[in-house]
């Protein structure tokens, strides 16, 4: 995972330099918090980058997918047997993309959801996430009551990586490994709540296929 200013998305590009993977081979998507997903095949995506959607799938080795995130969750899923692998972003409007996730590998790459280990990366935690008493009934009536929505003391706090854990179990996955770190409370982290809608950075995540060719500039 690397830092890119929200305005400098050329770092995008210097992350990659320095990754060696060829720009034609590294994709992002246009994030809006949904639970749409794209899956990249053989053929040359139409301007992906321009596509709303956050959840890219693929079984290609040769490229780098990416999401960028300052507080939600990115979620790197990756089928060791099938080679299938994809990464999502998932705030709490988009929660449930990951299982759909699963799901799609499912239905397009024969993936066994047990084959599929799961990394959930640096979001808000619960210590800071609080949220609106509509949002975190929302989360109560669908997760059950005190499961992802705490705080005794009358502010509500959302633990969006229990959501996902519940929902990726329930989907089938058995390896799931989390980064426990708070984006919101970790100096140094990208967070929209502690820096603020004016001044957020973004941090990019990224998973790449075994096959990735290495850019011409950086090879020595
Ligand atoms: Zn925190």
């Amino acid at each position: 995972m690397a830092f890119s200013r929200r305005t400098e998305l050329p770092h995008r590009g210097r992350l990659v330099t320095e990754l060696g993977a060829p720009a034609d081979k590294v994709f992002a998507l246009r994030q809006v918090h949904s639970r749409d997903i794209v899956v990249l095949d053989n053929q040359p995506p139409q301007n992906l980058a321009a596509t709303e959607a956050d959840g890219m799938l693929t079984l290609r080795q040769d490229v780098l997918l990416t999401v960028t995130v300052a507080d939600c969750l990115p979620i790197v899923l990756v089928d060791a047997r099938g080679g299938a692998f994809g990464i999502v972003h998932s705030g709490w409007k988009g929660t449930g993309i990951a299982a759909e996730a699963v799901r799609v590998m499912q239905e397009r790459f024969g993936s066994r959801p047990r084959d599929i280990a799961v990394t959930i990366g640096p979001g808000i935690g619960t210590c800071c996430y609080r949220v609106p008493a509509e949002r975190a009934e929302h989360f109560e009536v669908a997760f059950g009551p005190g499961t992802v929505v705490h705080g005794a003391d009358g502010t509500p706090r959302l633990d969006l990586r229990a959501a996902n854990v519940r929902l990726l179990e329930e989907a089938g996955v058995e390896s799931i490994s989390i980064a426990s770190a708070c984006t919101c409370c970790t100096p140094g982290l990208a967070s929209f709540r502690r820096q603020g809608a004016a001044h957020f950075t973004l941090m990019l995540a990224y998973v790449g296929g075994a096959e990735l060719p290495r850019a011409e500039a950086a090879v020595p």
